[in-house]
């Protein structure tokens, strides 16, 4: 079996060319030629020695994801389901925007982590990605919208965000060389602050993550209190608030931003109440006597019917946000994008072979672990607005 070259950062490209015995240089322009200039054959590359491709030929091989399709939204969001073999799919998704191109990347073929909002969750869990198969993602969007979005070749994507299926610090040995391709001068040159990891709060990969490949960190929170957080990200009972809170603080240490981004889907009576913002602003702004530097982006959820959860309307929202801002704690409320191809945050779904019943287990629980608060008419009328 020949080497998927998908699979190497610079350095991992390096010692391969080693064992071909081609220089350090050599690897730099290989590297150059696959994420740069999207080269998919060794023939294309022209400034490599014609001994050295015919070497490559029977060594290696870029072998990027087959595509099973591709749906654009009317917003300009692009999704791309790709074949991951053994009858499991995975998405990725272009997010354009004014003044920049946003690329949420898969890390899993489905997740374990089973977040009750989540569709990926209620998939289940399949297996791990390679180094390859997420560097895929972003080397077939790049090279695809360069070809296609008409811009005279020019970057397309400068942003990423590992917030597609799967939780990223749970495949965290595929993930580092991945985020070291997007990173490098000769691959993405893409800076550490518009590379972003987002996870449910694996505590001791995020120490690792900060050591080894510090880049802007987003964390999954949803819930002010461990009672509720319990219920939402099953593995907060693994790593509770106040040990996610402390990690965040020796993250912020080695980030290239100076703060953390709490995600917080709002969810319909569970977890939007004002109570839960006046907690929320407790937390981040005492724990430990210090708090923690961040910002908050609340997500509308994308409802999908095996949830049996509904996204809080409107009004809820922005009187949860302004309840935190006058609090002083920086808040947005993201736009959704794509929802027309079931692109939105939380829909991925991709198609996978659960391998280990997270999604069973998810479906039994489903009915008796969250109870919805009562809430007034007024803001009934507004829901999925
Ligand atoms: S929200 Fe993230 S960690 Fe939770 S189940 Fe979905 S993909 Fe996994």
């Amino acid at each position: 079996m020949t080497a998927n070259l998908l699979d190497y950062d610079l350095e991992g490209l390096a010692a391969f060319c080693a064992t071909l015995g081609e220089k350090r240089f050599r690897a730099t322009q290989l590297f150059r030629w696959i994420h740069q200039k999207g080269a998919r054959d060794f023939s294309q590359m022209s400034d490599l020695a014609k001994s050295l491709r015919d070497k490559l030929q029977g060594h290696a091989r870029i072998e990027g994801l087959p595509v099973i399709s591709r749906h654009e939204s009317a917003d300009g969001t692009i999704k791309w389901l790709f074949d991951v073999g053994n009858g499991d799919a995975v998405e990725a998704v272009f997010i354009p925007e004014d003044d920049r191109g946003t690329l949420c990347v898969s890390s899993q073929a489905g997740c374990a982590v089973g977040c009750r909002f989540c569709s990926t969750g209620h998939q289940g869990f399949s297996r791990n990605l390679t180094t390859g198969e997420i560097v895929a993602q972003l080397w077939f969007a790049e090279h695809f919208l360069r070809a296609h979005l008409g811009k005279g070749g020019e970057r397309v994507i400068s942003n990423v965000v590992m917030m597609g299926m799967g939780e990223p610090l749970q495949n965290y040995g595929a993930l580092v060389p991945a985020l070291r391709v997007m990173l490098d001068d000769h691959g993405y040159g893409l800076s550490r602050r518009r590379v972003t990891v987002s996870t449910s709060g694996v505590v001791p990969m995020m120490d690792r993550l900060g050591d080894d490949c510090p880049v802007a960190l987003a964390v999954s929170l949803h819930a002010p209190n461990d009672e509720l957080r319990d219920k939402l990200v099953p593995l907060n009972r693994k790593y509770p608030l106040a040990e996610l809170l402390d990690a965040c603080n020796r993250y912020l240490a080695h980030a290239p931003r100076d703060f953390i981004t709490f995600e917080y889907c709002m969810l319909d009576g569970v977890n939007d109440q004002p109570e839960h913002a006046r907690q929320l602003i407790e937390l981040v702004q005492r724990h430990g006597g210090r708090g923690v530097s961040c910002k908050l982006n609340l997500i509308p959820f994308n409802p999908f019917p095996a949830s049996g959860l509904l996204r809080s309307p409107q009004q809820r929202v922005q009187a949860f946000a302004k309840i935190l801002s006058d609090a002083g704690i920086v808040t947005t409320v993201r736009k959704t994008r794509g929802d027309d191809i079931d692109a939105a945050c939380g829909q991925l779904a991709g198609d996978v072979k659960d391998r280990t019943r997270v999604g069973n287990r998810i479906a039994q629980q489903r009915t008796v672990m969250l109870k919805p608060v009562a809430h007034d008419a007024t803001a009934k009328e507004t829901r999925g607005s």
